[in-house]
């Protein structure tokens, strides 16, 4: 998508180790005429499909989840990081992190997540997949239905989008970053 690469290319800093920061439009300010506009593309990229739900993981995939369920119509539920001693009837798994490299539990209630849900991930980055197999986990043990897995940014120098993609999975990313050696973004 035109608007989100120039902006990655203009606003987006790189760090040792391949991280990209996109703190000025995604991650800590947020831009919501793109994320608006992003949400608008992935609507265009799953029209084929039936969603009913929204999901995404906290923190960062919450703005771009919100804006996808007000595009849709439809309800956006967000996995927790911390597991709260009152969820009922919930729903756990385990997710590597790999910005932070280490694991933690997330959470969703069956109450939000179940065999009527046809379930649309949204999240803002697809790196190793940990995070977007651990939502797979959490979608199964639910017994809801994966319609497709949108991120914004995908590092296409990760093996995330091959593993999801190698699923059958209906994978869209918005941006492809293809490498960030020697801190330049270059895009694909
Ligand atoms: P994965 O689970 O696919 O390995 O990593 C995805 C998660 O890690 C995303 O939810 C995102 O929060 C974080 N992440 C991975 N790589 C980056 C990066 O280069 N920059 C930022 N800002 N977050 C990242």
């Amino acid at each position: 998508m035109k608007e989100l690469k120039e902006r990655i290319l203009n606003d987006g800093k790189c760090f040792t180790g391949g991280i990209l920061k996109v703190d000025n439009f995604i991650n800590h300010q947020m831009d919501p005429t793109l994320m608006r506009e992003m949400a608008k593309e992935f609507a265009k990229r799953f029209s084929s499909h039936n969603i009913n739900k929204v999901l995404t993981i906290e923190a960062s995939g919450i703005a771009p989840a919100i804006m996808m369920g007000e595009e849709l119509g439809v309800p956006v539920l967000f996995a927790k990081k911390n597991v709260p001693s009152t969820m009922e009837n919930m729903l756990t798994t385990e997710v590597y992190s790999f910005t932070k490299n280490k694991s933690y539990s997330v959470c969703v209630s069956a109450d939000y997540l179940s065999p009527n849900d046809r379930v649309l991930f949204i999240d803002d980055f697809l790196a190793n997949g940990n995070a977007a197999i651990g939502i797979i986990d959490l979608v199964n043990k639910a017994g809801a239905k994966l319609e497709g897995m949108g991120f914004l940014i995908e590092k296409g120098f990760q093996d995330g989008g091959e593993k999801l993609r190698s699923k059958g999975i209906h994978v869209e990313s918005l941006a492809i970053i293809d490498s960030l050696d020697n801190c330049t973004i270059t895009l694909r």
